[in-house]
Order: structure tokens, then sequence, then C-alpha cells
């Protein structure tokens, strides 16, 4: 049995401390408040504030872990060199980890040293810096801080008029060094994709079919499995995805996000863990489901293939206000077949904050059009009241 310390304990976490509780593991939640989603499917939990490197550094010290299993992005990963130098594993590596919290690294080593295609790009420090990018670029751009998640102050600037506010908005919205921003070129893309890829210590890279999103104010709103791309834009998604995750390193899974356009495959950006949109993989799309995965890759357990065995879809279910949440319409949801729920056990709700998920799935013959539709009529009829 391994030691497992994972940092967030968000529904995600929840959903991988599952996954390895199945196979044995120890898991240690770790969050930044109690009674996160995966404090509820473990004996073990440790609320700290994950940027502050001297708490990870006492966990670590404490709990002896084997495996270090970041969930979320805003940790001090900076710390993770040194883990992996005492010997601790790091998922999927401390190099992986510490890129892709910062949308500079990733896109300086997708963009410029690994030359994938990626939307036209801008770094900007200050005001005047962002406003000559948006000219060099061509409005209508899209504008995010360089550490920040969730679409947490990003925003689209279609007139001169809105840039001050995108500005302002996306400088209270960064985690650190609040004023760093990346501008990109608006990219006119006839749908997502994120391509779900899972490295092995001892074994090949592979894809899962391919998961079509659906996305506002920067955040997932539904998702589907396997979705429609031309043989030729998988093949260049797949090794987009191959050269990413081979120069960031280790085992695991990976989400990584395209843009699919007339002129092919861009590449958005990538996370080092399972995604929120292949939460549609809990829905009984795959053999293993995305957290199933990734438990087998970072504890080095083979991984023979990866097979669609239905079709399927997500939808989120959003809290409007805030407050502790009770759920209400769960049992019409249910009525109907083929549909399932993930309420995440979140202790309080904020507008917008995601409580729960709804599945639906349907034999993969069918493609998952009709479960699209099913999942987000079962979404429409679970409210969040909050007191
Ligand atoms: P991100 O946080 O970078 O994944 O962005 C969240 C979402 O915003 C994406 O999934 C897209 O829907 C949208 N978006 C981000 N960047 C661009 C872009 N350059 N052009 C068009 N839409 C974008």
């Amino acid at each position: 049995m391994k030691t497992i310390l994972l940092l967030g304990s968000g529904e995600l976490g929840k959903e991988l401390a599952i996954a390895l509780g199945r196979l044995g593991q120890k898991v240690v939640a770790v969050d930044r408040y109690d009674g996160a989603p995966a404090m509820a499917v473990t004996p073990y939990r440790e609320v700290i504030d994950m940027l502050d490197g001297a708490e990870l550094d006492r966990l670590v010290e404490k709990h002896q872990p084997d495996l270090v299993v970041p969930e979320i992005e805003a940790i001090r990963t900076e710390r993770f060199y040194d883990y992996e130098a005492q010997g601790i594993g790091v998922v999927p590596s401390a190099r992986a980890a510490n890129f892709t919290m910062n949308r500079r690294a990733i896109r300086d080593l997708a963009a410029a040293e690994l030359n994938l295609r990626t939307a036209p790009y801008r770094y900007a420090s200050t005001y005047e810096e962002f406003a000559e990018a948006t000219q060099e670029l061509g409005l209508p751009v899209v504008i995010k801080p360089l550490m920040s998640s969730s679409g947490k102050g990003q925003s689209v600037v279609r007139t001169p008029d809105e840039l001050q506010a995108a500005w302002d908005y996306a400088a209270s919205g960064g985690r650190a060094g609040a004023d760093d921003i990346i501008v990109e070129g608006f990219v006119n893309f006839h749908s997502e994709i994120t391509l779900l890829t899972v490295t092995q210590k001892n074994g090949p890279t592979l894809f899962c079919p391919p998961i079509g999103h659906v996305q506002e104010r920067g955040d997932y709103q539904e998702s589907w499995q396997p979705c429609a791309i031309s043989n030729e834009d998988l093949a260049e998604a797949q090794s987009m995805a191959a050269a990413v995750t081979e120069s960031l390193g280790g085992a695991g899974i990976w989400g990584v996000e395209f843009f699919l356009t007339d002129q092919g495959v861009v590449f958005s950006e990538l996370s080092p863990r399972p995604h929120d949109t292949g939460m549609v993989t809990l829905a009984g799309t795959q053999n293993l489901s995305e957290f199933e995965l990734h438990a087998r890759a970072i504890l080095g357990l083979p991984i023979p293939s990866v097979d669609l065995l239905r079709a399927g879809a997500s939808a989120v279910v959003l809290a409007t206000g805030d407050g502790e949440p009770a759920f209400e319409g769960v049992e019409g949801a249910l009525q109907s077949p083929g549909i399932d729920v993930r309420l995440f056990g979140k202790p309080t709700a904020r507008p917008y904050r995601r409580m729960a998920v709804t599945l639906a799935s349907a034999p993969a013959e069918e493609g998952a059009e009709d479960c699209r539709v099913r999942a987000k009529a079962a979404a429409a009829k679970i409210r969040v009241v909050t007191k």
C-alpha cells in the first residue's frame, strides 16, 4: 500500500480517491477548507493553504508520502522539485506540475519550443503593454491572467472601449503576479475537444476517444464522448498531445485541450491530471474512467488498452446563491432511464460554483447527440437551494 498525498479534494479529487482506494491505497485528502468532497471518502484529511510552501513541507514530513498528487493548480509547485529529489514521486512529474500552473511556461514550451500551432499571443505586465499587444493582434482578443483557472479573470475584448474593464478584471483574477497576463487572438473554432492522454511508466502513450465540450465564462458546461472529428484532425491532435506530454515527462492522465478550426487543430492548454470535461467517463463510456486510468498510471499498474464501451454526456449543475446547499429535483432527474448523477457534497455554495453533474449514456453506435440532450434535461431538473 502506498501513502498518497492528494493536493486538492474537489469533485475530481474525490473520484480519484475512490479509484485509488479501490486499489488499496492510503489517500490523505488535502484542501484549504474542511469538508471538501474527497474528505468524505478517506479517513485521512489535512486542511492547509497549499500555496504556503512551509505548510506543504510540514505535511510531507508528517505523512512521508510515496506519491504527491496535485489535483488543482493553486499549489506552491516549486517545492515539488525538492520532494522529487528526496525520492518522493510527484505526479506526473515536478516539471509538469510546475510548468502547467503557469500559462506562460506551457505556452512557451508548446509554441516556441515544440512548434505546435497555438493562437497568436503576447504577454503583458502593464495596461500599456496590453493595449499595444491588442493593437498587434487585432480585435477580438481573449485576455487571461497567467496564473488562473476556471475562467477567473478571463474575458473577450471585442471593442476598444472594453479594454480597461478587461484589464482590471484580469488583474483581479490571477493568483500571483497579479499584473501578468496573456492576450490571445480569438480563435474561430467550430468545436473544442479534450484529448485525454495517458502516459505510462512501462507502456505506450494511450489516447482516450476525444471528448467534445462547451464552455461558458471560461468554465465547462457540458461534455460528450465520443465527439465528431476527422481522422486527420485526430491524428494531428494525438501527435501534439504526445509531443507536449513527453516533453513534460512522468506517468498519469493529461487533459489536453484543442480548438478545431477550418485551418486545422490548434493547441490550447493542458492539465497534468484528470480533466473536468472527462467526468463524462463516469457514465461508463470507457472500460476505465479517467480516474481509474490516472490511478493505474501513477501506481505503475498496466493499462493494456482504452476502449470505448458506450456513448455518453455530462452536464453541470451550478449554484445560484451563497450559503449551505441542498438539492431539489434529484428524484425527477433520475426518473429518466440511462441517467445518473454525481452530487459532489461541497459544504458551501456560491453563484456559478459547480455542485453536481448529470451523466447520460447510450449504446456506442447511437452516438452522443441524444445523450447531450438527456444530460442537459436532467441537469435542468436539479436546483441547488441555499439557506
Ligand atoms: P482556458 O482557460 O484557456 O481553457 O479558456 C477557457 C475557454 O475560453 C476555452 O475553452 C474557450 O472556450 C475560450 N477561449 C480561450 N482562449 C480562446 C481563444 N484564444 N479564442 C477563442 N476562445 C478562447
